[in-house]
């Protein structure tokens, strides 16, 4: 009998992988603007057109790449983030799987513009179908600039598959508010078919959430801060009258990552027991951090799901801060000894 087992070609494993990782226009811009957020970036810019499904663009002024470096990025499980086992369980940074960049240019037509400061020259890379088109030195500002064009052009029921511009749209801004929450000390800005969505300026936390969550917050967030030998939680949550019926203004994050955790938003949920109605949600902010051993971050491909060594702690720790913080609001008489 003859042999039957064949290696895929590069170009199919990647287009196999990038299914993973990138399912729609907002998964790329999540991978690319963590890339110029990993890169020490202090101004982010994301363009899109037609809801990133014609083009999607961010141009970071961070530590940009070699000549080298570029070509290497694309390659699968190629990264600068971690070098061994060990490094995974210490992450700092937002990536460390080495596959967004070989996954985007799997499915789109990829131009990467970057230099480095030390470099007079920088280099330009256009790659499509996972193949080099051309690369070539260019004159560019310090950083990097990538556009991906025509998204899922050669994967035609994934590009079928693609929802309205205006449910994709959705789930960019998402992501977008996501980082840029995270990063309030980073400019960011969002332009969409030429127009400009967002234009956030470096600063606090606070002014962060105002900018991008409203300003009916302004006067109406509470400050929470507690630092044990286990962790640290802080940032906001929402006086309980700012509290919604629908679940809208809800963000975890765990050392600066954007997670998904139906378990600590019901720790959330129980430390506003009675000082909001039933089937309201309440409105957070929140920064968990901790030491990354304590953290599984390789749980899923895109990350944003995460498995705490000890769940149990975490949840008590976060209940018992927002607890604290809305003591003031507490319809639970607490004893005063200064009467
Ligand atoms: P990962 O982020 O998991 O390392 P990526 O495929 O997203 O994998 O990127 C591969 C590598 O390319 C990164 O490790 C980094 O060294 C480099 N890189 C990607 N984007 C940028 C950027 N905007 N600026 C500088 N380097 C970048
Ligand atoms: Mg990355």
């Amino acid at each position: 009998m003859a042999d039957r087992i064949l290696l895929l070609p590069d170009n199919i494993a990647n287009q196999i992988a990038a299914g993973e990782v990138i399912q729609r226009p907002a998964s790329a811009v999540k991978e690319l603007l963590e890339n110029a957020v990993d890169a020490g970036a202090t101004e982010i810019r994301l363009l899109v057109a037609d809801a990133g499904k014609s083009l999607i663009q961010v141009i970071d002024n961070g530590m940009g790449m070699s000549e080298t470096d570029a070509r290497m990025a694309f390659e699968r499980h190629a990264t600068s983030k971690i070098k061994n086992i060990d490094d995974l369980f210490h992450i700092r940074t937002m990536g460390f799987r080495g596959e967004a960049l070989a996954s985007i240019a799997a499915v789109a037509q990829v131009e990467l513009r970057t230099r480095k400061a030390e470099n007079e020259l920088g280099t330009c890379i256009e790659i499509e179908n996972s193949l080099v088109l051309k690369q070539q030195p260019v004159a560019s500002p310090v950083g990097t600039s990538i556009s991906m064009k025509n998204l899922f052009f050669n994967v035609p029921a994934r590009r079928n598959f693609l929802k309205s511009n205006a449910s994709e749209m959705r789930h960019i801004v998402d992501e977008f508010i996501r980082v840029a929450l995270a990063f309030p000390g980073v400019f960011f800005s969002l332009t969409s078919n030429g127009q400009q969505l967002f234009h956030l300026e470096a600063g606090t936390l606070k002014q962060r959430i105002v900018q991008l969550l409203g300003n009916n917050y302004n006067a109406k967030l509470v400050a929470v801060k507690e630092d044990t030998d286990y962790l640290n939680i802080q940032g906001f949550v929402g006086k309980p009258e700012t509290a919604k019926r629908t679940r809208g203004d809800q963000y975890f994050f765990v050392n600066n990552r954007f997670i998904k955790s139906a378990y600590l938003n019901h720790a959330l949920q129980n430390a506003y027991q009675e000082m909001i109605p039933s089937e309201s949600f309440p409105m957070y902010v929140l920064f968990i951090d901790l030491d990354p051993t304590q953290v599984d971050v390789n749980v899923h491909p895109t990350k944003q799901e995460i498995k705490f060594e000890d769940e149990k702690i975490v949840y008590a720790f976060v209940q018992a801060a927002v607890k604290h913080a809305l003591a003031q609001f507490s319809i639970t008489p607490t004893l005063d000894f200064n009467l």
